[in-house]
């Protein structure tokens, strides 16, 4: 079993540019992943709007991948499936082939992944009208008709981010999402290009190259379609936080809590990119946090040195 000062789980840009930092500082590290780099291209294409790629930092993304993979001896091409805290303060990290590995310290950078509507021209129209990621893609939307679907923080920031560019915003509310009683929900509701749809279901996606039209049902069977451009799917995103859920600190939506230095409420263990409770799921975002997460492990592991076995 290798016993590293540090291990990076997760290979996205968050991991990426910790293992980028954590080889800076000549650290023993482990970076675990099935894969590098993640994906960063996300083509989106309008009618009269060419396809344009919305990722920021991608080429930086693909610089680190190359630095870890010429530069980083353990790259560890696994999953890890448990995540354990020794007596001793150190952490042993089991994964799904190999045996286990210890570090003093972590990063974690697991990333989340976002929740779908699963109807039929979902997956189909994704990049041609669908979006899942409002930051990315509401500017597109410049006297265009849009859905938002949802009900949470996300759907209402949505909302309230396509209300000075788009033409008309339908939001479409559920009948299993409750939306809160908060000023944002409101400034929502009542701005004049909103048009709510409480407890209605979106039943399919339609259109030709791009989206043309949804198809909703009421509460009560009646059948609407409306023509929009864009469909923007903004539900929760989902981290992937299993390895931690039982012993650190999350939030009411499961990202990991981390101070301005990364740090969890777990001595040595780091949490970086879209895991976490940072504002905004973006790459120059996770890339930023990843290097605050490692620079941050480098001063703990200064602080808790090796301890030389007995
Ligand atoms: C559909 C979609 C469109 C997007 N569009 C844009 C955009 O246009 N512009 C933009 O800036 N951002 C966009 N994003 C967001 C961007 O992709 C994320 O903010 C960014 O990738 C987060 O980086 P991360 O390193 O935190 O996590 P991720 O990139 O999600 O990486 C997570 C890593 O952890 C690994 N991992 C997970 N679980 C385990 C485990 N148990 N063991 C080992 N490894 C594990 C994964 O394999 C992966 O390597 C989009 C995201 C989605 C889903």
């Amino acid at each position: 079993m290798a016993d590293y000062d540090l291990i990076i789980i997760g290979g996205g840009p968050a991991g990426l540019a910790a293992a980028a930092y954590a080889l800076h500082a000549q650290l023993s590290v482990a970076l675990i992943a099935p894969d590098l780099g993640g994906k960063v291209t996300y083509p989106f294409a309008l009618r009269e709007m060419p396809a344009r790629d919305t990722v920021w930092g991608a080429s930086l993304v693909r610089e680190l991948e190359m630095r870890v993979r010429n530069n980083l001896d353990h790259h560890i091409n696994a999953d890890v499936k448990k995540l354990e805290r020794l007596p001793d303060g150190r952490f042993a990290v089991h994964m799904n082939v190999g045996a286990p590995q210890t570090a003093r310290a972590i990063v974690l950078a697991t990333g989340a992944r976002p929740q779908r509507l699963y109807v039929p021209g979902e997956t189909e129209y994704w990049g041609r009208g669908v979006s899942f990621s409002a930051i990315s893609h509401a500017p597109f939307f410049q006297d265009r008709t849009v859905a938002v679907i949802g009900a949470g923080t996300r759907a209402v920031s949505a909302v309230l981010t396509l209300a000075p560019l788009a033409r008309q915003i339908y939001f479409i509310i559920s009948r299993a999402q409750e939306l809160q009683d908060t000023r944002a929900a409101n400034l929502a509701l009542n701005h004049p290009k909103v048009l709510a749809f409480r407890n209605w279901e979106v039943q399919q996606v339609e259109g030709d190259e791009f989206v043309r039209s949804i198809d909703l049902v009421g509460g009560n069977g009646e059948i609407r379609r409306l023509d929009v451009e864009g469909v923007f799917v903004q539900f929760g995103l989902l981290p992937n936080n299993s390895l931690v859920r039982e012993f650190v600190a999350l939030d009411e939506d499961g990202h990991v809590i981390i101070n301005q230095r990364c740090e969890t409420s777990v001595p040595g263990l780091f949490a970086a990119g879209d895991l976490t409770n940072i504002h905004a799921e973006q790459v120059p975002v996770s890339l930023g946090e990843g290097a605050k997460a490692a620079l941050a492990a480098w001063e703990y592991l200064a602080l808790h040195p090796k301890q030389d076995p007995a």
